[in-house]
């Protein structure tokens, strides 16, 4: 329940904590519905992975030590994918949105590195890609059986 306002600054209605919230994790971009797709299809195809380890260079969207293989999930704006979403750049502030993505791009790319250099295989899902849920699913399984996992390949 709120208080009534006796302050004067009734004029200026207090941010609802709850809508707060909701933004921050929007901001910190966890859960998105990209990423959610990802592991529904992982998970229907029995494979085990865990998430966001943050003992991983890039934080994986999804981990499977199993196969060593680290599978990222990119909004394609954010990542500069090649596609029509990705090529997209915004009419204001178009230089400060270039640099961040190629930022992140960069980012991307030193991750996947210290990945690799780790031994880890790295796959990454953008998100205009799951509008064909299918093609992602055999894409993923054919990434993770093509790994290190198999029983007489110790
Ligand atoms: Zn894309």
């Amino acid at each position: 329940m709120k208080k009534a306002a006796a302050s004067g600054h009734a004029a200026h209605p207090r941010e609802d904590p709850a809508e707060r919230s909701r933004i921050m994790r929007a901001v910190k971009s966890r859960d998105t519905a990209p990423e959610l797709a990802v592991r529904r299809i992982t998970h229907r195809m029995g494979f085990r992975f865990s998430l966001k380890r943050d003992d991983l260079p890039g934080k994986p969207d999804l981990a499977l030590p199993k196969y060593r293989a680290a599978i990222f999930v990119h909004g394609c704006f954010w990542h500069g994918h090649r596609c029509r979403r990705g090529a997209r750049v915004p009419k204001t502030n178009t230089g400060y949105w270039r640099a961040k993505v190629a930022r992140n791009r960069s980012r991307d790319r030193r991750v996947a590195a210290e990945l690799r250099a780790r031994g880890w295989r790295v796959l990454a899902i953008y998100e205009c890609q799951l509008r064909r849920e299918g093609a992602v699913g055999k894409r993923i399984e054919k990434f993770l059986r093509a790994g290190p996992d198999r029983p007489d390949n110790r």
